[in-house]
């Protein structure tokens, strides 16, 4: 007897090469059956779907969970989104793990831990005990691996290539918002990484973000995501995503001799047309310019105006937020290049959101397909098969009877995400949320320390390097 009926949508499952307009049976959180007219006796719930596409649940390869960042709704926010699961790129881990019981939705989230001197790194140079030590310590509190933080807290590049090698060695997953002591978070930064991974195992986070027309300029970062897109072709060795929103997310933060505390947000001022300092930031936050991330009670937002110049004042201007600074023509590029083989080159659709309102991977994605960029299969291997994939969860990503009964529901002529049902349970309908708690995707080594403490987890399979460059396309299925 099926718990839930997923009723009459339009399912679009390529793995199992399915697209058709079908019911789909759950049981114990898997799908039991998939087929027209499927018997509502005795179902606990039925989720009209009419009308709308049904496809495996949404992954996003690049998300921010933490509670600490202007509100503590980031969970909720992605369960919204339409998003089953979510790659959390910084953590702190044990943040994360403390704000289930209050911040859960009923999303399943995956960690990476930052390297970040003076928290989880005395300094920049850790040894090589003190980086292995992170690394194990890591994947045995339940996280997946390590993100280098080359953005705000840059290191050398010889470390950042001893901890790729040394996450190889250890089956840990790595990640790199790129930059390093010598060149900044963009073009520049991206083929140093590349450099660094040598070969191995590496992921290079929101490729979109390098290619913002910093360093080659003029085109709308169109230059730098054709280079961005042939360095990828070239190292099948790198997995990497990108995000569709426009919108950046920074500090906004005066320091004490008036100027932004960070560099990024000085030159976001001045790209909006506001000198770089107090009152620049002051005439921005009041004519929308920007937007300052705060609580609304359920979900964060980005305000602005009198009331939200009070709230940034208030603070003492320590707040975040953001400014509208990723080109189109860059994020177009990024979100449909593909390799000969017909695979993507940037493997899989992220937001960098979470907490920043941002989490446009079903909007963003329905408006490339109703444009003809993709087609729906496509955004599905984009948004879903290639992130299962890459994290080892081989029962996510498709809809064939046995998988995990983790769907998102779009409402496609709005591009809107309808529901989210994440093991068969619904936890978003229409906008409501319903859902609960959080299981952790781990490594097998992280499984006893969450099964301690009463954590819901999910072990993932182990990284196999040798897997990553064989990827999937719509032309092979
Ligand atoms: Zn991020």
């Amino acid at each position: 007897m099926a718990d839930l009926i997923i009723r009459g949508g339009r399912v679009v499952d390529p793995l199992n090469h399915v697209d058709r307009v079908c019911d789909i049976a759950v049981e114990d959180g898997k799908v039991a059956e998939i087929g027209e007219e499927l018997p509502e006796a005795g179902a606990r719930e039925v989720f009209d779907a009419r009308g709308k596409i049904v496809i495996p649940g949404v992954i996003d390869m690049h998300t921010h969970q933490r509670t600490q960042l202007g509100h503590p709704h980031a969970q909720r926010m992605t369960a919204l989104a339409g998003t089953c699961t979510a790659l959390d790129m910084a953590g702190p881990l044990d943040d994360i793990l403390d704000s289930i019981p209050g911040s859960g939705s009923g999303i399943n989230v995956a960690v990476l831990e930052a390297a970040r001197e003076g928290y989880t790194i005395k300094t920049g140079r850790p040894g090589k005990e003190e980086r292995a030590a992170l690394i194990d310590r890591t994947l045995e509190h339940g996280g997946l691996g390590i993100k280098l933080l080359g953005g705000h807290f840059p290191m050398d590049t010889d470390i950042c290539s001893d901890f790729i090698s040394e996450c190889a060695e250890r089956g840990a997953w790595v990640a790199w918002h790129v930059g390093n002591t010598l060149h900044g978070s963009n073009i520049e930064g991206f083929r140093d990484a590349i450099d660094a991974a040598d070969g191995k195992f590496l992921h290079i986070a929101h490729v979109n973000s390098y290619c913002r027309g910093q360093v080659v300029k003029g085109d709308g970062g169109v230059r730098e995501a054709l280079e961005a897109i042939e360095r990828l072709k070239a190292h099948p060795n790198i997995f990497s995503e990108s995000y569709l929103s426009d919108l950046n997310g920074t500090r906004l933060t005066i320091g004490p001799d008036g100027k932004p505390a960070s560099h990024v947000t000085s030159t976001c001022l001045q790209k909006v047309g506001c000198t770089p300092d107090r009152a620049g930031m002051e005439k921005a936050i009041l004519e929308g310019r920007v937007g300052v991330l705060v609580d609304n009670g359920t979900i964060g937002v980005l305000a602005s105006g009198e009331k939200a110049l009070e709230y940034w004042r208030e603070k003492g201007t320590v707040t975040t937020g953001s400014f509208s600074v990723n080109p189109a023509p860059s994020r177009f590029l990024l979100a449909q290049a593909k390799r000969d083989d017909g695979s993507f080159v940037v493997d899989s659709f992220s937001t960098d959101g979470g907490t920043y309102p941002r989490n446009v991977i079903v909007r963003n994605g329905m408006h490339l397909v109703h444009f003809g960029a993709l087609t729906l299969e496509e955004f599905v291997l984009k948004a879903s098969v290639n992130g299962a994939k890459a994290l080892g969860l081989p029962s996510k990503g498709q809809l064939g009877v046995g998988a995990d009964a983790d769907v998102t529901v779009i409402d496609y002529d709005r591009c809107e995400p309808y529901g989210t049902i994440v093991g068969g349970r619904v936890i978003m309908k229409d906008g409501a949320l319903l859902g609960s708690g959080t299981t952790i995707v781990c490594d097998a080594r992280g499984e006893a320390y969450l099964k301690g403490r009463g954590i819901r987890c999910l072990v993932k399979k182990p990284l196999d390097p040798a897997d990553v460059p064989k990827r999937v396309s719509a032309k092979s299925l």
